[in-house]
């Protein structure tokens, strides 16, 4: 349970004084509903009254504050125009602009004849001098009032920042006093302060510097939230690991008839990697891996051979793959393997009803099934393994340590688990998503493939492209064309794709199949079942063919609208052609004029065939949440760290928490009670649970 010492934090924002149900829901916005989110929520700029010039030094639009002599108000003509109230210092006069505002309001701010401390935004246009809207009017008596900096919070649309400043510095004051959890002598060796004083320095900007990533303050916070993360993933992985696990090694007799019918041999690297795999699951611990590895590495071959590895050892396997129809493309390319292996492999998806579903079930239950293959249906309610022994799980990133978690659980006898990701993943955020896994890498792909042939064209030049898939198509190549995701509305996309279709159909001739996520699923085989066999040539999509689907003959991609997809993306799409040992085509499709950054992405995309320098790449210049779509990632949500910036603080945090689990596993010394607050203030209930459940 989260310590009582954190309960303010979580309260709502909608308890803070003066903050009611329509400004909670602004701040909600932006923000986060809690006070623990408002805190989380720093500046992005700074204002500096500290600046006292005379009115003749302004030159351009500035900030500034200066003490003026009230000479006389001016209404608007009519209620349209704006009142003006003329001032002046020794060198100049100015006049403040005030639309939609009262005269008495203004007779009593600025009572003709005084002085008045004035601060804000100054214009001037030719010899005239104005300020519009103050931000602070105040008699010289209370001049101590005035800010001398303010900081400038990310807004959204009718939210205020000053109701949004006052927020958060209610919510300062009843920041508690939290234990120290970081080693005293790591912060006086970084120059930082508790982190108590370091939220209060963030929220209270000076100069621009302040704000950078990198500041003191800012740096101890990402530390800390980072040090959550990784502290989280190694509580997490110390009670798999430790937990028991079976002993898992077969006689080898299934996977060497498999691999007997495999018509390549396996590479160098894929052997390394079944090697580690096979090491793993003979311990009597639980095996937790990653297998990264490019598009087309070859990665489900060495799954495969995993999965019978453990069925040779008496148990049963799982394959799970993120939708029906990969699913189904794994149960097709693996089935000769299973023929040849002599075992029963049948797949499960939320298709599969009825009597159907029922077989399957009953055959599960009773372990005639050896290896079943399916999407995320594999691990809902009702379905129980007689003895699963290995549960593989493909494309990772769309699943999170949550689904992890569920998926061992699952297992009555600890199951081992390897999961599969193509896209290439950048170190640093690895290790945020996956700090609770060893990592094995198959590097490079299978011999005979040769680099696809990657070209930026603008779409204004989309007849060429026609007319060249069209001579492509007369060779009898077949290729996709991907049309892009709208974003807000899928229906949107399936009507571009559909209309693409259409036009492509009167270019081309009408060997054109199309597949989208509206498709009933029955539909969507059929369509690519006509694509494979040839029947159709050219397959117009949406992103539903981006994870995975392989069909060796295609030669050229066209992507739409290029530049509306992340760089991981556009990778996965690029590796479904030059499958087939002949030369490939990808067409980046982009709407001119583009971007220096958009430039410089599909410029990478153009010049590197290698998935980790182009994951990297995105990363530097878009950020985490961009790149893989932090919601379906599994990769974190950072608030104050920033990954692109602080990979060093990360690597260190991992560090420390191995070292921390070290020395005081169950976090029981002071500074293990005060990471437990951590913990929870950074929202990783999860892991505390585990230190519990032991
Ligand atoms: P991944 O799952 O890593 O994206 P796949 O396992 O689907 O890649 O492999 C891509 C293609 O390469 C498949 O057609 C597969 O049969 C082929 N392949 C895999 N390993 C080898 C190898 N060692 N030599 C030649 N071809 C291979
Ligand atoms: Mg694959």
């Amino acid at each position: 349970m989260r310590p009582a010492i954190l309960f303010p934090l979580f309260a709502e924002t909608s308890a803070l004084p003066g903050v009611g149900p329509a400004l909670a829901r602004l701040i909600g916005r932006i923000a986060g509903n809690r006070l623990v989110d408002l805190l989380f929520h720093l500046p992005s700029g700074v204002i500096d009254r500290t600046w006292q010039p005379t009115l003749s030094e302004i030159s351009e639009s500035r900030i500034a504050t200066f003490t003026l002599n009230v000479l006389d108000h001016i209404p608007g003509r009519d209620p349209r125009q704006p009142f003006r109230v003329r001032c002046s210092d020794d060198t100049s006069t100015v006049e403040l602009v005030f639309f939609h505002a009262k005269p008495d309001y203004l007779s009593r701010l600025l009572p003709p004849g005084t002085k008045r401390i004035v601060s804000g935004r100054i214009e001037r246009f030719g010899n005239r001098l104005q300020m519009v809207h103050p931000d602070h009017i105040l008699a010289p008596e209370r001049a101590e009032r005035l800010p001398a900096y303010e900081p400038v919070y990310p807004l959204t649309e009718n939210l205020s920042g000053k109701a949004l400043a006052k927020a958060i510095c209610k919510t300062l004051e009843k920041l508690p006093a939290l234990p120290e959890w970081q080693e005293k002598t790591y912060l006086a060796a970084r120059g930082w302060s508790s982190f108590g004083e370091s939220i209060r320095a963030a929220h209270a900007p000076r100069r621009e510097t302040d704000l950078v990533p990198t500041a003191p303050a800012r740096a101890r916070l990402a530390y800390d939230e980072l040090l959550a993360n990784q502290l989280a993933l190694a509580l997490i992985r110390e009670r798999l690991r430790t937990r028991k696990g079976r002993v898992l090694a077969g006689a080898g007799g299934l996977t060497a008839r498999a691999r007997a019918a495999l018509p390549f041999s396996l590479t160098d690297a894929q052997e390394q990697v079944l090697a580690e795999i096979r090491a793993d699951m003979a311990q009597p611990l639980r095996m937790l891996r990653l297998l990264q590895g490019d598009v087309g590495g070859g990665k489900t071959v060495v799954a495969m051979l995993a999965m019978l590895s453990a069925v040779e050892a008496g148990a049963q396997a799982a394959l799970m793959a993120p939708t029906e129809l990969l699913a189904r493309q794994h149960l097709a390319a693996l089935a000769p393997l299973a023929n040849a292996a002599g075992v029963r492999m049948d797949i499960l998806t939320g298709r599969e009803r009825g009597a159907a579903r029922d077989q399957v079930l009953a055959a599960l239950a009773e372990g005639t099934i050896n290896i079943l293959v399916g999407t995320h249906a594999l691990f809902s309610e009702g379905v129980d393994f007689d003895d699963l022994g290995l549960a593989v799980v493909d494309e990772q990133h769309r699943f999170g340590v949550h689904q992890r978690l569920k998926l061992q659980s699952k297992a009555e006898q600890p199951a081992d688990v390897l999961v599969m990701t193509a896209t290439p993943i950048p170190r640093t955020l690895a290790l945020t998503a996956y700090g609770d896994m060893d990592v094995s890498r198959i590097a490079g792909l299978p011999p005979g493939r040769l680099p696809v042939d990657t070209r930026l064209v603008s779409l204004e030049r989309v007849d060429e492209v026609v007319a060249h898939l069209r001579r492509a198509m007369a060779r009898g190549e077949r290729a996709y064309w991907v049309c892009p995701l709208v974003a807000e509305s899928e229906n949107l996309d399936v009507a571009a794709a559909e209309e693409r279709a259409g036009t492509l159909r009167q270019s081309v001739g009408d060997r054109v199949g199309l597949v989208h996520g509206r498709m009933k699923p029955a539909e969507r085989d059929a369509a690519m079942a006509q694509f494979r066999a040839g029947a159709a040539q050219l397959l117009v999509a949406t992103t539903v063919i981006e994870v995975g689907v392989d069909v060796p003959q295609s030669t050229i991609m066209v992507v739409e609208h290029a530049e509306r997809f992340g760089l991981a993306q556009l990778h996965q799409l690029r590796g479904r052609v030059g499958r087939g040992g002949q030369r490939a085509t990808c067409l980046l499709l982009y709407q001119s004029p583009l971007g220096e950054t958009a430039k410089a992405r599909l410029a990478t995309l153009r010049d590197t065939s290698d998935g980790f320098v182009i994951a990297e790449e995105d990363l530097r210049l878009r950020g985490p949440g961009e790149l893989l779509g932090t919601r379906q990632s599994g990769v974190p949500d950072f608030r104050l760290a920033d990954l692109a910036v602080h990979a060093e603080l990360l690597a260190a945090a991992r560090d420390d928490a191995r070292l921390i689990l070290e020395r005081d596993p169950l976090l029981e010394s002071a500074r293990g009670e005060a990471l437990r607050v951590l913990l929870y203030l950074f929202e990783r209930d999860e892991a505390v649970r585990y230190l519990r459940a032991g």
